[in-house]
């Protein structure tokens, strides 16, 4: 009778969508990652592409009608 059984922790690969993968420690073994400390403006001081104001929300709109 073994109730609460911990998951396995082992070493997790955690992949970002610019293709960083960082190797940490976790439950799950693979992550993926939109934004990582690489890529990250706030550690890049770089603007990325981001979608603010809803620009891409727009085109998006803009796409479905056309199709
Ligand atoms: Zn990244």
């Amino acid at each position: 009778m073994k109730k609460g059984i911990h998951p396995e922790y082992g070493e997790a690969v955690i992949r970002c969508a610019c293709g960083e993968t960082i190797t940490t420690g976790s439950t799950k073994k693979e992550m993926r990652v939109e934004i990582c400390s690489k890529c990250h403006p706030f550690f890049t001081g770089k603007q990325k592409f981001v979608d603010t104001g809803g620009r891409v929300d727009k085109f998006k709109k803009r796409f479905g009608l056309e199709q």
